[in-house]
């Protein structure tokens, strides 16, 4: 039995087997001193691997999800024989004598930044094809496998790292809990662990060794463990563990149904954040007040293209029928930074969460955020919807804002389509925001504090930099100052404020909130009951 210690990022208790996920190192030294027949041969075998890969992937896809999806796979085995593609593998191995790996990687690269160039935006996502046909042929070369990580199992994943992208394209059912590396207890790969109600370590030291796979373990995300190969004494002690949590869990869901409202009779809003639709069972089964952060970009993460209008229409619908009434804010696209794809188009950054992201993004390419408009006014017909805007800085973003949204209203209108007025906020997580947030309660009807944001900005600590962990304080008086200051700008306005970033499940700070006087905080599903508790006996 081994134990290995690592940064919990959410409570609970999974044991299981480990499944290994390793990326394959892809750099490749130039070298020119292959042979070009062998070399050209493992290509064309690796070729015909892929091509075998892809064809059971579009199987497997038509069966489980349908034609459209399966198809980018069919489209990716054609692009295996695209001419232009193997005749600069071809000329580069036989021209320069390198190998097949360089002169692939060579290709993908050549291809993919080529492509992402280009005027018009079904080729430019192609770009993301090339690069993932890129790294399968990487994946066959070096006698791999698959590259995607299939669980065979329910196992406890163990990586270097995982993405957003990542993460959010692992198989709920079959992901007991995963232990990475890397990464930072504030990172979206975190925040997505407690959203799936998993148990997870970041910055662990742990070997990445092949005997690792398949190993029996027990991840302990109360004490930070990762427990190779447990001991009777250790399956025991978890058995009470979970007894334990299980009695609490019981205990919460005595409140079930009840009111948020504190023994002097303060009604506070407990809201739950998700990331999609398929979080909502969980909030309803944890009886959440409602939405207080839809975060829409993991509708755009995972995949090649844009979704469409009607993609979008159809889970803001969702998300506002299954609330049957309550409210629902659905928070406009979030990425850049951490959270990147494909389609858009985000260059290499010195300093990417300072950089091209959130609101820039959507001010910059106004057709991509009406489109999103769009389908959130056409979903508000179905249910309780309200808006807001992530990484607003000035009061001028509010005002162009507001103007676009007074023109995709005025398009619905005029094309005969049901839309309601809906509440307008913004996320507060820029100092400036804080700052000036006396002006800004003037224009809009609601503040939500991001406090993953706000504490990396005022405190110049990248939330991603697991190095940092120690320094980012969350409780610093400084952030916590700002909440103060926030509220109060907002009420002296008449704007409701809440939190939505994790510190609003931080239970130890709960009485602090409702003593500055929040409104809303808006928390994963599995903390809604338990926070109901604390305010309940406040
Ligand atoms: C925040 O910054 O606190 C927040 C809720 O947004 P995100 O974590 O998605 O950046
Ligand atoms: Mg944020």
């Amino acid at each position: 039995m081994i134990k290995y210690a690592g940064k919990s990022v959410n409570q609970g208790i999974a044991a299981g087997r480990i499944k290994l996920y390793r990326k394959e190192e892809q750099s490749f030294k130039r070298g020119s001193e292959y042979d070009p027949e062998q070399e050209l041969d493992r290509y064309e075998a690796a070729k015909q691997m892929a091509g075998t890969q892809l064809q059971s992937l579009y199987l497997k896809t038509l069966g489980s999800v349908g034609k459209e999806s399966a198809g980018i796979f069919e489209m990716q085995e054609a692009m295996l024989d695209d001419l232009d593609y193997t005749d600069s593998v071809h000329n580069k191995i036989v021209d320069e004598k390198v190998s097949a790996d360089y002169a692939v990687s060579y290709a993908g690269e050549y291809f993919s930044a080529l492509f992402s160039e280009l005027e018009d935006e079904y080729m430019r996502a192609r770009a993301a094809d090339i690069r993932d046909i890129t790294e399968r042929l990487l994946s066959c070369l070096k006698g791999g496998g698959e590259k995607e990580l299939e669980l065979e199992e329910p196992s406890i994943i163990l990586a270097e790292d995982l993405t957003p992208s990542e993460t959010i394209q692992l198989d709920p059912e079959k992901v007991l809990g995963f232990v990475t590396r890397k990464g930072s207890a504030n990172s979206h790969t975190a925040i997505l662990a407690r959203m799936m109600d998993i148990p997870a370590l970041v910055n662990a030291d742990i070997p990445m060794t092949d005997e690792m796979d398949r190993q029996e373990a027990v991840l302990d995300g109360f004490r930070g463990e990762l427990i190779v190969d447990p001991d009777e004494a250790i399956l025991d002690d978890i058995k009470k563990m979970k007894l334990e949590k299980g009695r609490e869990i019981e205990i919460d869901q005595a409140y079930i149904g009840r009111e948020s409202v504190t023994k002097d009779g303060r009604r506070i809003c407990i809201y739950a954040n998700i990331g999609d639709v398929t979080d909502l069972p969980a909030v309803i089964m944890n009886d959440a007040d409602g939405v207080g952060l839809f975060r829409s970009e993991f509708l755009f993460l995972g995949r090649d293209t844009c979704p469409t209008e009607e993609e979008q229409f159809l889970a803001y619908k969702q998300a506002a029928e299954t609330m049957a009434g309550k409210k629902t804010i659905i928070r406009t696209l979030d990425v850049g930074a951490d959270k990147r794809v494909p389609y858009i188009k985000l260059d290499k950054e010195e300093n990417p969460a300072m950089g091209f992201r959130a609101i820039r993004i959507s001010l910059t390419d106004l057709e991509l955020f009406r489109t999103q408009l769009r389908a959130i006014y056409r979903a508000s017909a179905f249910g309780h919807l309200a808006v807001m805007y992530p990484m607003i800085i000035s009061v001028q973003e509010i005002e162009q804002i507001i103007e676009i949204c007074e023109e995709v209203k005025a398009d619905l209108a005029k094309e005969g389509i049901v839309f309601r007025e809906i509440e307008q906020g913004i996320m507060i997580e820029t100092p400036a925001a804080v700052m000036i947030s006396d002006e800004l309660a003037k224009k809009v009807d609601f503040f939500s504090i991001g406090t993953n944001d706000l504490t990396q900005y005022t405190l110049a600590i990248d939330r991603q930099n697991e190095k940092l962990d120690r320094f980012y304080d969350s409780h610093h008086p400084a952030v916590l100052r700002m909440i103060r200051m926030v509220i109060e700008n907002g009420h002296r306005e008449g704007c409701w404020v809440g939190i939505c970033g994790e510190l609003g499940a931080d239970t130890t700070l709960t009485q602090t909130f409702i003593d500055m006087g929040i409104d809303e905080l808006s928390v994963s599903s599995a903390f809604v009951l338990p926070i109901r508790r604390i305010v309940c006996n406040l």
